[in-house]
């Protein structure tokens, strides 16, 4: 199921510059590395990842709570 609501999705999306989230899945739905942000509470880190990355390495706060834009999106 489609996911495009979530909080941390919206702060990715506009911390990659786009105001539509859907404009942004398109974006790097093909790419092979694609924006990814920290699901810690408190903690918006983000990076560039593989697309299907669910346990990334966050390299703010430590925790391995990195996800990809389209894992969050629920593409993947
Ligand atoms: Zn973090």
């Amino acid at each position: 199921m489609f996911n495009f609501d979530h909080p941390k999705l919206a702060a990715l999306a506009e911390t990659e510059g786009y105001s539509d989230i859907v404009d942004f899945m398109e974006d790097c739905a093909l790419d092979s590395l694609v924006p990814a942000i920290c699901m810690a509470p408190g903690c918006d880190y983000t990076a560039e990842l593989e697309p299907d990355q669910r346990t990334g390495f966050c390299e703010l706060c430590g925790r391995p709570s990195m996800k990809s834009g389209l894992v969050i999106a629920g593409l993947i």
